[in-house]
């Protein structure tokens, strides 16, 4: 273990961590930033909706982000967090690499993971021809032939939010029973439905071709999804006695019911977009070094109001 006592360990450094660190860094906070570098959005490559940053590579944006915050003495760590739990009044994060880290709080910014289905081929296009998020790719297809998977997650909400991007778009329920409100909003949404069940999903010079049990064969210029995700929770555990973070966390700067313990990014209750991350990053921040200006100046603060969860 480090002698060091950190003001705050930031455990993530995507957008949500290094918005954090920023933040903390400038409040001339004593902070570690551990990050194992395999963010959500990594098989994108590039990233949209960022004021002054968009379509910026993602490694670029981070080098950048961090060679700024590195001038406020925020330490960076390249490691993989294992565990994070309370000794006394301090929270010890241990890396596989460096050890233990002692702090008095830590901004818990790890995001989740994007839980692709279990389709012949989709995985491999994931990021390229395959997509989660309107708002972050359908720019660059605009005007295409959209398809929209309704297989795993059902995505007529999708559907009719990519009618702002393309008119010509096709669902593939992939023979999942569409209960007849679903069907209502795509005749609304003027989709096509395909209730066939995908064989394979494979790379096509004009996108996407999706391979049908019945021998058909549909192309698109990207196919649009909505994915489960999971939480990346797991140095948390045996603390976190709850499904994720979202179900601890008890106001909207991050704070969690887990004394020390904040979160920020995908992982709290947030809207999953990189410029969302960074802003609750700050706002974790600030929650943070208002609580410890509370420790150290009784008095010098109003008092929290009770959580609310
Ligand atoms: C394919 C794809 C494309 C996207 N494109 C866009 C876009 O164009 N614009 C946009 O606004 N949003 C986009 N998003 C959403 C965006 O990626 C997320 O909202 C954003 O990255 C969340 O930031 P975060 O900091 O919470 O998590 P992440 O960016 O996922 O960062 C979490 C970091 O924590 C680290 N980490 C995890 N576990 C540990 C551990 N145990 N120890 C140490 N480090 C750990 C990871 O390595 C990672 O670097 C996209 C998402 C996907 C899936």
């Amino acid at each position: 273990m480090t002698a060091e006592l950190y003001d705050t360990v930031i455990v993530g450094g995507g957008p949500a961590g290094l918005g954090a660190a920023l933040y903390l860094g400038r409040s001339r906070r004593r902070v570690a930033l551990v990050d194992s570098g395999d963010a959500r959005n990594m098989a994108a490559g590039v990233m949209h909706n960022m004021l002054t940053n968009d379509g910026v590579t993602i490694a670029d944006f981070r080098a950048r982000a961090r060679a700024e915050i590195s001038r406020y003495g925020v330490e960076f760590v390249d490691d993989e967090v294992i565990s994070v739990a309370p000794e006394g009044d301090r929270l010890v994060t241990v890396a596989k690499e460096s050890g233990a880290f002692r702090s008095r709080t830590v901004i818990y910014a790890a995001g989740v993971r994007s839980k692709v289905p279990d389709v012949p081929g989709l995985a491999a296009l994931w990021g390229k021809g395959v997509f989660e998020c309107p708002y972050c790719h359908a720019y660059e297809v605009r005007d295409g032939h959209f398809g929209v998977y309704g297989g795993a997650v059902p995505g007529e909400c999708l559907a009719a939010t990519l009618t702002a991007w393309t008119s010509s778009l096709t669902y593939l329920s992939d023979r999942r029973e569409l209960p007849e409100e679903e069907q209502g909003f795509l005749t609304a949404s003027g989709v096509k439905i395909v209730p066939e069940k995908i064989a394979s999903v494979a790379a096509h010079p004009d996108g996407v071709a999706v391979d049908l049990t019945d021998g058909s064969v549909l192309t698109f210029t990207a196919l649009f999804l909505h994915m489960d995700t999971e939480p990346r929770v797991e140095p948390l555990r045996p603390w976190l006695q709850a499904a994720d973070l979202t179900e601890v966390q008890t106001d909207e700067r991050g704070r969690t019911s887990l004394p020390r313990l904040y979160v920020a990014g995908d992982l709290g209750k947030n809207m999953q977009q990189a410029a969302m991350a960074a802003a609750s990053g700050g706002l974790a921040a600030m929650a943070v070094n208002a609580d410890l200006i509370r420790e150290d100046r009784p008095g010098a603060l109003y008092d929290l109001p009770p959580a609310a969860h």
